[in-house]
């Protein structure tokens, strides 16, 4: 989905600039109609992590996949001391499945 990463906005507009003649001319820089976020990249203002509108839904697989990424995050900002108390907890989480 095209929407601003900092403030949600869903519109930006090309940035025009005057040239060293005088001639206004696109820059290649855009700017979020919302926050003023310059970028030159789309990726660098839209949310990457959104599902392009018009794309399926994730399938079941895509959506584990996700859920399990989060869990890592979110482990992850829990503040282990180490790699290794974080991998010993993914390992009891895995063990405790069914
Ligand atoms: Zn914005």
């Amino acid at each position: 989905m095209n929407k601003c990463i900092q403030c949600g906005s869903t519109s930006y507009k090309p940035i025009i600039r005057r040239d060293d003649q005088g001639v206004m001319r696109a820059s290649g820089q855009y700017q979020c109609t919302g926050c003023n976020l310059v970028f030159a990249n789309l990726d660098e203002w839209r949310v990457n992590k959104q599902i392009p509108a018009g794309l399926k839904a994730p399938n079941a697989e895509t959506q584990a996949a996700i859920a399990e990424a989060d869990e890592i995050a979110r482990v992850h900002s829990a503040g282990f001391a180490s790699a290794a108390d974080l991998f010993d907890d993914l390992e009891r989480t895995a063990a405790s499945k069914p």
